[in-house]
């Protein structure tokens, strides 16, 4: 047996492997849909898969050449969609799960787009803004091929941001000769992003454990949340449940996190977050490991930071009553039956965390058009359509006796299988 560098002993590296776990997810889901063995050849290789090498001139005036993916997993609903991220270990096996989470993503809350993502073998922490720019747009030009509103359109995920989608549209608009801005995603508002995308992943999360809360008619007012991870899903997550009224006892970043049983302000502790670079010192709570967070006592849990977060290894000791994942793959596919056995109620990756590709899909429409619409219409059609969504999966777990993980891969693959019929193959 294989061990994942950053694995715990007794797991093996498939199981943290995100295409592996994506994979037998997937592998079940097609058996009980009884998917065409044709259609599952086709659904289970991604369409392409791009490495590019991108020599960057660094500060003190050498030139590193970081490694770049972008993996397009399918284009039969639409163009392919995805995030870029910025991260040391990003690996191509990663990228190419991420990238088929799109495609059952956007299949999941009908949006018309296939999936893809894109990620850099790079320390965005240890760069200047200079070298992140330089990378960027050396990055963009070596994909210019591929990308476009009709093709291929980028968003930001781990440590990229608005300012990132600025410089891709830049640069893809200079190669243009016009300005395209439906070409990512995810922009500041003034050069065509859409109002309310910034928050968009985390109000999605918010209006599904809602939506959760209703089912097992919970009071918000007495229910406890942990939230891990303090970015852009995490973060806002965290503040806008906070708002809705939910008691938010614990959160992290990547060094640790604070947990207080009687609740903690969580705008005050992102300012903290903010000045200090860590929660370490902040007064008002106790300062603990995300593997302590993982474990504490609560009613809904929010891992918003990144993959195999649950795995067999600590799964058994997770004391949520609702899972809402807004990282995407927090859970291994071995913890995933350990949960169920458990009564744990999870919302998966693909449905919860969808908020973020449906105002994409917004800031798309928008784009083209010319024309932009007030926050308040975004988030009430991004609300209609996370409501819609979490009952159309939760409908199926209960017609086809399965939990909403594998209900979300069902619906999805069979939107795409039954589209890409209609198309037909072209072999
Ligand atoms: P981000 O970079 O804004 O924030 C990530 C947060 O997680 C930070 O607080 C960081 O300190 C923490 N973190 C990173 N690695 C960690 C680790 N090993 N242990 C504990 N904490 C860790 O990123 P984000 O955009 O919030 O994305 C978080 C997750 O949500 C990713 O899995 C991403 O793919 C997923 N996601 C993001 C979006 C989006 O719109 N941004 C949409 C859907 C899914």
């Amino acid at each position: 047996m294989t061990t994942h560098p950053y694995a715990d002993d007794a797991m093996s590296f498939k199981e943290t492997n995100p295409f592996e776990s994506m994979m037998s997810r997937f592998d079940e889901a097609a058996r009980l849909i009884n998917l065409d063995p044709n259609i599952y050849k086709i659904l289970r290789s991604p369409s392409r898969e791009i490495t590019v090498y991108i020599p960057t001139f660094m500060d003190d005036g050498r030139i590193e050449v970081f490694t770049g993916y972008r993996v397009q997993h399918s284009f039969v609903r639409g163009p392919a969609k995805g995030g870029i991220r910025y991260a040391p270990d990003v690996s191509l096996d990663e990228v190419r799960a991420l990238a088929a989470w799109m495609t059952w993503k956007c299949a999941v809350v009908n949006v018309p787009f296939g999936g893809a993502k894109g990620g850099i073998v790079c320390d965005p922490q240890k760069m200047s803004i200079g070298e992140l720019e330089r990378m960027t747009r050396r990055y963009t030009a070596e994909l210019l091929d591929f990308l476009g509103p009709e093709k291929d359109v980028p968003a930001p995920d781990m440590n990229t941001n608005e300012q990132v989608m600025a410089w891709i549209m830049d640069t893809f608009s200079m190669h243009a000769r016009h300005t395209v801005t439906a070409v990512v995603t995810g922009k500041p508002i003034e050069i065509g992003g859409s109002r309310g995308r910034r928050e968009a992943t985390g109000r999605g999360i918010l209006f599904v454990t809602n939506e959760a809360c209703k089912k097992f008619n919970m009071d918000i007012s007495k229910t406890r949340v942990v939230v891990q991870g303090s970015g852009n899903v995490g973060g806002i997550g965290a503040q806008l449940m906070q708002k809705e009224g939910y008691k938010i006892i614990a959160i992290s970043e990547i060094k640790g996190g604070i947990y207080n049983p009687n609740g903690i302000d969580v705008n005050d502790a992102l300012e903290y977050l903010k000045q200090n670079k860590t929660y370490e010192g902040y007064k008002e709570a106790d300062f603990i490991t995300n593997a302590e967070l993982l474990e504490l006592e609560c009613d809904v849990l929010v891992p918003a930071a990144t993959e195999n977060q649950i795995t067999s290894a600590n799964a058994d000791k997770i004391k949520c009553k609702i899972l809402s994942e807004g990282a995407n793959g927090p859970t291994t596919a071995a913890a995933d039956q350990i949960l169920y056995d458990k009564g744990i109620y999870v919302i998966p990756d693909i449905l919860a965390n969808a908020g973020g590709v449906t105002v994409s899909y917004f800031e798309w429409v928008q784009d083209r058009m010319g024309f932009f619409w007030r926050e308040d219409e975004v988030n009430s059609r991004l609300k209609d359509t996370m409501v819609e969504s979490f009952w159309s999966v939760n409908r199926y777990a209960e017609k086809h006796g399965v939990n909403m993980r594998i209900a979300a891969y069902m619906l999805a693959i069979d939107r795409v299988a039954y589209d890409l019929k209609l198309r037909g193959i072209y072999a």
